[in-house]
């Protein structure tokens, strides 16, 4: 079995960034999304999408021939594309219902050996295949990339008993060969493993940030080299992912531990980021975040 042609789903934060290092390791590419409720000219939303695409990942595109970037039209348009890829990637929003119903799109035009993934942050392998086909849990394992994928070496994979292990030792060999990452096997546990440790920190950060009145740039200063994210520390990481995307992993992780669990994740965000969230203050992708306004 080999990889031979990729479609990425979701052209966000993760989805135009994964699709990038695909491409540029020179691998064919579909990268889909859905056109927004409020668009009226599907041309502006697919030139915007691209453009910010370029904007993200200005080396990106070296290779732009060998590719095929579809970016964005209506998914429901090109779904028929996906019927001689090898691996989709879905890198959409973080609600499992949202994930599931693309899932179940995907069913009926993937082809059997076609390797089915989420590049979910939190949410648990077994509640994204509940209630699907057998054949689907086949084919299908999670592929947890991490931000910026080009930079980030490490891909967790969470497979389950039914996950056909000739597809995950396909996954392994070209994530190995193609991309040059190193493929962790994690279990299916709230958060896997990184995240399971990195939400945890992460928040500490925070709240002794606001507990001890530091700036963003004393708490990052402080916290960034010994905890070996030199460039960005805590709060420009937050910019980096997207502080949309805090609500449901924290969510997702209250819901999978138990509430005695030492990893178990605060119950609310403090109040100055959910303003910011509200406010579209939601880092890099937004309107700006801690350190930066679009
Ligand atoms: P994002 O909000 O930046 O992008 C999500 C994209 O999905 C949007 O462009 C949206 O239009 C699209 N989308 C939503 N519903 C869709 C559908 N039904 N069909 C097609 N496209 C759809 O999100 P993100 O930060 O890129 O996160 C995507 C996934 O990757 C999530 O599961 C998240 O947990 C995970 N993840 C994110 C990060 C990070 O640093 N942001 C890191 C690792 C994993």
């Amino acid at each position: 079995m080999a990889i031979n042609k990729v479609a990425v789903i979701g052209a966000g934060v993760m989805g135009a960034a994964i699709a990038a290092q695909l491409t540029n390791a020179g691998v064919p590419v579909y990268l889909l999304d859905i056109v927004p409720e409020q668009a009226t000219n599907r041309n502006i939303v697919a030139e915007t999408a691209i453009q910010k695409l370029l904007k993200a990942e200005p080396a990106a595109f070296m290779h732009k021939n060998n590719a095929r970037l579809i970016t964005p039209g209506n998914i429901e348009d090109h779904l028929s594309l996906l019927a001689d890829v090898d691996w989709v990637i879905e890198a959409i929003v973080e609600k499992p219902q949202v994930k599931q119903a693309l899932y179940k799109k995907l069913v009926a035009v993937c082809h059997k050996d076609c390797v089915i993934s989420s590049n979910t942050s939190t949410l648990p392998l077994s509640v994204l295949v509940d209630g699907l086909p057998e054949s689907f849990a086949a084919q299908f394992m999670i592929t947890h990339f991490f931000n910026p994928p080009r930079y980030m070496r490490l891909l967790e994979l969470v497979t389950s008993p039914k996950t056909r292990p000739e597809l995950i030792s396909t996954v392994q060999h070209f994530a190995d060969i193609a991309l040059g990452k190193n493929c962790v096997l994690c279990k299916d546990t709230p958060g896997f493993i990184a995240n399971r440790i990195g939400i945890f920190w992460l928040q500490c950060g925070i709240l002794e940030a606001i507990e001890l009145g530091l700036t963003v740039e004393q708490a990052d200063n402080i916290i960034a080299a010994p905890f070996g994210i030199p460039k960005t520390g805590i709060f420009g990481l937050l910019d980096l992912i997207g502080l949309d995307l805090i609500p449901p992993i924290l969510s997702s992780m209250t819901r999978a531990l138990p509430a005695e669990d030492a990893f178990q994740p605060i119950s609310q965000l403090p109040t100055r980021i959910q303003d910011m969230i509200a406010a579209g203050l939601t880092g890099r992708k937004g309107k700006g975040g801690f350190y930066r306004l679009n």
